[in-house]
This record gives structure tokens, C-alpha cells and sequence, in this order.
């Protein structure tokens, strides 16, 4: 079977950092990530099993305890608290992310009603939202923003991980509900690389197969794009694997999101090779 990785895929900077500082951190029951560090189960796993758990609220955190803040960043709030309770804080905020808060807590300050452009459930856009003081909305499909209010001055910010094109067409509505917009386009590149990639090879290949959390947005949208191609299958890991997937099926493309491990991209296009 030929099997074709593509381009770019797997774990992008952020992550490749968020989870360097967690293992810099470690120490068993001292040390939490506050929420998964990724959307990746068998890599929360590996980093419980480094002395590296996971709590869903500082509440949770023995006191003089290390918090590790997640690539997807968090609200003000939680840096106070931390404060209060005398936690070290590790802040592994990817600088993207970062950014986008930062650009969304400016926009507020200057007096602009911030539009978040992203899923409403994703932690990064609420970490971002929480930022973007009163009167900010998110807004995730073009009949969301066509049915907002106009308003004085408005900032528009994306959450890294959205699509480029839709990002366009929902600025493009949002273009008739204010005199005043300022567009900060804060799509991070990797998600650009990883859905071009993926798009690409799937346009060359039999079946494309899409490693990644079944709760990782940008995995989801990776599969959804490859789907629109060519046979997908979305799994987690290489025991997933189906053989009556590879009947008449002469090459295959893997991409993976930016949340995936890399010995997980390794074991499937392993047991990929020998089919
Ligand atoms: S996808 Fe981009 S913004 Fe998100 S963690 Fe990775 S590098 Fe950072």
C-alpha cells in the first residue's frame, strides 16, 4: 500500500511548547494543567502518568501548587486567582493566542464592540471573549453576523484556529453594521499549512485518514475538509484501523491535527504500510 504523509501535519509550535513547559513542570501532585493540555487523550495520559494531572478549576490545586495554563489561554480571572491562592503559574498560552487576546482587550479599551469571529463552545475563543470586555458577541456563520445589530465602532477578531475563507465571507457581512471596523485577522498559519496540505493530498488519493481527538476542533474540521475530496476516515489511534477501509484502495494520505502526537502519526503509518 503506498502511503503518503502530508506536507504539514501534527503538532504545531504552540502545542510543541505548551507540553514542553508541562514536563518542565512536572511533579506528582503538585503540578495540573488547568483543563487537557491539548485535545488528545493518550497525550493527557502520558503527561498524568509524568507527574503532570489535570483539574478543572483552581479550587482543585493544593495550595504553593504549579497551575499550567493551556495553549488555548484563559480569562484574567484566572491570573488573579492564582495570585490570591499563591500558585506558580506557568503560562503556556500559545503566543498566537496571546496575541488575539491582546488585540481583543485593545479594541475593547478603544472603545470598539468586540466581534469574535469563531465556535462559541472552544476554549480559546473564551479565553479570548473574556478579554473583550462588555458587549462582545461571537459570532460563528454568516447569518450570526448578518443578524447583529449595528453599532459605533467595532474590532473583529478570529480565533486562531477558524477557517481563512470563512473568516472572509463572515468580515464581509460584518462590513454593512459599522462605519468604524477595525479587522484583526488573527488566523494562526499552521491551520492555514495543515488544511492546504490535507486538501491537497486528499485530492490524490484514495482514502484520506485523519488522526486526531475526536474532540479536537481543528482534527474535526481537517476530516470535514478532506471528506469534501475523497473517502475519510477521522480515527484517534492506529487500533481503529479497519480493514475493509484499504478493499481497492491504492494510496492512502494521513494528516493529522495539530494536536496529535507524533507516535501515534507513526503507529498508523505503520500498520498503514503493511495492508
Ligand atoms: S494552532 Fe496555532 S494558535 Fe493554535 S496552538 Fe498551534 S500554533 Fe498556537
Amino acid at each position: 500500500m503506498e502511503v503518503i504523509l502530508a506536507e504539514y501535519l501534527g503538532f504545531c509550535y504552540g502545542v510543541k511548547r505548551a507540553i514542553r513547559l508541562a514536563r518542565d513542570s512536572a511533579s506528582p501532585g503538585r503540578a495540573s494543567t488547568l483543563g487537557p493540555i491539548i485535545h488528545n487523550p493518550q497525550m493527557v495520559e502520558r503527561l498524568a502518568q509524568e507527574g503532570v494531572s489535570t483539574v478543572s478549576e483552581l479550587a482543585e490545586m493544593p495550595d504553593g501548587g504549579t497551575v499550567i495554563i493551556r495553549s488555548h489561554g484563559v480569562g484574567p480571572a484566572i491570573y488573579r486567582e492564582a495570585e490570591e491562592r499563591h500558585l506558580t503559574l506557568v503560562d503556556a498560552t500559545c503566543p498566537h493566542v496571546k496575541k488575539a487576546q491582546l488585540a481583543a482587550h485593545a479594541l475593547a479599551e478603544d472603545g470598539c464592540t468586540v466581534v469574535i469571529v469563531g465556535e462559541k463552545k472552544h476554549p480559546e475563543v473564551k479565553s479570548i471573549y473574556e478579554w473583550s470586555g462588555e458587549g462582545a458577541v461571537i459570532v460563528e456563520t454568516e447569518a450570526e453576523a448578518e443578524a447583529l445589530p449595528s453599532c459605533g465602532k467595532m474590532g473583529v477578531v478570529a480565533q486562531t484556529t477558524f477557517s481563512g475563507a470563512e473568516f472572509e465571507q463572515i468580515t464581509a457581512k460584518l462590513l454593512s453594521k459599522s462605519n468604524d471596523i477595525h479587522i484583526i485577522r488573527t488566523i494562526c498559519t499552521a491551520t492555514d499549512q495543515r488544511q492546504k496540505a490535507a486538501i491537497e493530498l486528499a485530492g490524490r488519493v484514495d482514502m484520506m485518514l485523519v488522526i486526531g481527538g475526536k474532540n479536537s476542533a481543528n482534527t474535526t474540521r481537517l476530516a470535514e475538509l478532506c471528506a469534501e475530496q475523497t473517502t475519510t476516515h477521522h480515527l484517534e489511534t492506529a487500533s481503529e484501523l479497519q480493514d475493509a477501509w484499504f478493499a481497492d484502495k491504492k494510496i492512502i494520505g494521513i494528516t493529522a491535527g495539530a494536536s496529535t502526537p507524533d507516535w501515534i502519526i507513526r503507529e498508523v503509518y505503520q500498520k498503514c504500510q503493511k495492508k
